[in-house]
């Protein structure tokens, strides 16, 4: 009787909680992409100066992705994203559409970005890009905490070396690598070794950041050998390519930062322990000018800088695909929705931080 009784209570709570207990959270930021790329691919508007855009070869990036229409330009940039991410998901951000996605911190560039994602408010404190820690708990500590996760359990993989900083209130309380680390020892494998070992050797155009692409395939390797619960991984090169005013460079890096989506999500439901039970979130720390002249900057007080989008995929998102005619969100409120697909309670993690987004958890 009493193990009829054990398993009915198994059952009954099985039910309740199966959803959240076995899942997996992946944030993927990609810096400073804007609403106007993602939405609307190649912008006419910029490219249609040599001086304003900084194309090298206006018939080769036209080639590329210029298509008549918007849905086709950004399939052409993007075909991973649109064509299978958000309608399987749901992407927030199209204000011509009515759904606005936007930062709430006043700074508009990116740490006060990154911080808002991951303590999901705006930090006061936080007013430079200064490389350092400040003492506000972060989701991934929150979830490492909570979920009493092993060390490697908890990820932060970035190509930036801010975004060390900004994962943990602490240093080393989880596995974090920052712009130029190898993966310790006792951890990697030859294939992480090499990888890292080029991180130093490929230069761009700042020494804070190392490359994407080695970046990426380190996070893919260390999500396939560790399995983390929780996992940040930090791109940076849109950016990178917008402050050196080359608007071809960050169409060709879009389009590869869409491959780098495909191989994670194809990865993701290959291994056991991900398939079906794993979302992704993808946004951005900050948007960029709206204008051919300041499309390549961002700061407070350049109009645009405040736009952003969330995509999101995963077992527990419905598909809304592209939403319209959507309530507003914030940055603030992506701490919330990652905590909802645990199972979590953004309440205990920060009573101020903003909600999850609404309609963003699917009714089982
Ligand atoms: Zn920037």
């Amino acid at each position: 009787m009493r193990i009829f009784a054990a398993t009915i209570l198994a059952l009954f709570c099985g039910l309740a909680a199966a959803d959240a207990t076995d899942r997996n959270i992946i944030l993927v930021t990609l810096d400073g992409v804007r609403i106007q790329e993602l939405f609307g691919g190649m912008d006419a508007s910029i490219a249609a100066s040599a001086a304003d855009s900084g194309i090298y070869q206006i018939d080769v990036t036209r080639s590329r992705y210029w298509r008549d229409t918007a849905k086709e330009r950004r399939e052409a940039l993007m075909p991973f994203f649109w064509k299978t991410l958000v309608p399987a998901g749901m992407l927030l951000g199209n204000q011509a559409l009515g759904s606005k996605v936007t930062v709430r911190n006043s700074m508009w560039f990116s740490y006060p970005g990154y911080s808002e994602i991951l303590t999901g408010a705006p930090q006061a404190d936080v007013t430079s890009n200064d490389i350092v820690r400040y003492p506000h708990e972060t989701v991934l500590d929150y979830i490492h905490r909570t979920l009493a996760l092993q060390p490697t359990e908890t990820a932060q993989i970035g190509s930036w070396q801010g975004c060390k900083m900004a994962a943990s209130q602490h240093d080393g309380t989880f596995f974090m690598l920052g712009a130029f680390d190898l993966i310790p020892a006792e951890l990697s494998t030859p294939e992480m070794d090499l990888v890292g070992a080029l991180r130093p050797q490929v230069m761009e155009l700042w020494d804070e950041s190392s490359d994407d692409a080695l970046t990426f395939y380190l996070g893919l390797a260390y999500l396939k050998r560790h399995q983390p619960r929780a996992l940040w991984l930090g791109l940076g090169q849109a950016d990178y390519w917008g402050h050196a005013r080359r608007y071809d460079r960050l169409l060709d890096y879009l389009n590869l930062a869409d491959s780098f989506l495909d191989e994670l999500w194809r990865t993701v439901q290959s291994l056991d322990r991900y398939r079906d039970h794993t979302t992704l979130v993808i946004t951005t720390d900050h948007g960029r000018g709206r204008t051919p002249r300041d499309w390549v900057d961002h700061a407070a007080g350049i109009e645009g800088s405040q736009d952003i989008w969330i995509a999101i995929i995963g077992p527990d998102t419905p598909a809304l695909g592209e939403v319209g005619g959507y309530a507003d969100v914030t940055q603030s409120d992506i701490a919330a929705t990652m905590l909802q697909y645990l199972g979590l309670d953004y309440r205990k993690f920060n009573p101020v931080a903003g909600p999850p987004i609404p309609g963003s958890l699917k009714s089982h």
